[in-house]
């Protein structure tokens, strides 16, 4: 653990997407709406009182995340690269919930990133007396602003901050829409905790080589989707799916360490499927472990039928890899089944197999 002092005046753009976070009642009617960004400061002057020196950008409009898609990661991800020079770190408001998916695809979206990118938001909205609006950007602006003794970011990763916990963006998934605490990384520890000071886990952090740099990848494809498996899924179910047009990618949620049932349909569908082109990829229901395909038998008809193992990835960060990776290698499949087995941004932990 690492406590963090910084010197100097640092540049932090916050950029406003929408979400609880930036809302307020209407005057007259009473009802939660987006503010106005003149609105939004006036709930939280302390940010700019401090030795931080903080920007706004209002993205118009300010939008529910359940709204967001790929486009909307694009317009995030040119923000920042549009910026990068001008700024130390950036921060991203959103709601809460669909903030793992977009914070997950700004990670592999951006790549060699040197500078912090911090998404958050808030259980209630920031004008509300009990909100946790305030701390939560607050902290959140502190760490994209703190480097460390070489004078560099503490934290050059996309990452969601949330209650006192500071995860890697790629790693989290939202698991509570009623506490404060509403996010979790199941897979991977947190790379910082806020009490009285914030604690860095350094050891725990991603840096990027030196010199590289920024380099963003804006394609997209949505010809992807998830089928979570359950006793009684039956053939019309599992094949409607298989049988999308244009299907390139396929998360198929199973059991434990990777398990489907042993039924010679399920085996024949996601055999044609692979055979087709279709990429499948094996995610565990399991919020905690890997997929390890190797243990039961009614794991090793998947790896016969040439489903790829998704390790400890989380549904939010494979499914927003297979968007990117399609988007940006639309004539190369081979290079997207090998990226998706391969952790580019933090994403999952491959065992050691000795
Ligand atoms: N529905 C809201 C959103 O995700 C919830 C929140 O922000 O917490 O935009």
């Amino acid at each position: 653990m690492y406590r963090f002092s910084f010197v100097g005046m640092k540049r932090i753009l916050v950029i406003l997407t929408g979400g609880t976070i930036c809302m307020v009642r209407h005057p007259q009617s009473g009802a939660l709406c987006p503010a106005d960004v003149e609105t939004f400061k006036a709930y939280v002057p302390e940010i700019f009182a401090g030795d931080i020196r903080v920007e706004m950008l209002p993205f118009n409009p300010l939008i529910d995340s359940s709204d967001i898609s790929p486009e909307n990661w694009v317009k995030m991800a040119t923000t920042v690269a549009d910026h990068y020079a001008n700024y130390d770190g950036f921060v991203i408001l959103h709601g809460t919930d669909t903030m793992s998916y977009s914070a997950s695809a700004l990670s592999f979206m951006l790549e060699n990133l040197a500078k912090p990118v911090v998404f958050t938001g808030a259980q209630l909205p920031v004008g509300v007396l009990r909100s946790d609006a305030k701390e939560n950007l607050l902290t959140a602006i502190e760490i994209a602003a703190a480097t460390n003794a070489a004078g560099k970011a503490m934290v050059p990763e996309v990452t969601v901050f949330f209650e006192d916990s500071l995860f890697r963006a790629n790693r989290t998934t939202k698991k509570n829409a009623e506490r404060f605490e509403a996010f979790d990384s199941f897979n991977y520890p947190s790379l910082a905790k806020a009490g009285v000071h914030i604690q860095y886990r350094t050891n725990c952090i991603r840096y990027p080589h030196d010199n590289f740099p920024l380099f963003t990848h804006l394609h997209t494809c949505t010809d992807v989707a998830v089928l979570k498996l359950f006793p009684g899924i039956n053939e019309t179910v599992v094949r409607a799916v298989l049988d999308t047009p244009n299907l390139r990618g396929l998360v198929l949620e199973t059991y434990g360490s990777g398990n489907a049932p042993s039924a010679h349909w399920l085996y024949q569908a996601l055999k044609q499927a692979t055979d087709k082109g279709i990429i499948i990829v094996n995610k565990t229901q399991c919020s905690m472990g890997s997929v390890d395909m190797g243990q039961y038998e009614v794991a090793q008809n998947l790896l016969k039928a040439g489903v790829l193992s998704g390790y400890d990835i989380t549904t939010e960060a494979l499914l927003t890899k297979m968007m990117t990776l399609f988007g940006e290698n639309p004539d190369n499949p081979e290079k997207v089944k090998h990226l998706l087995q391969t952790p580019i941004a933090g994403e999952m932990t491959i065992p050691y197999q000795g």
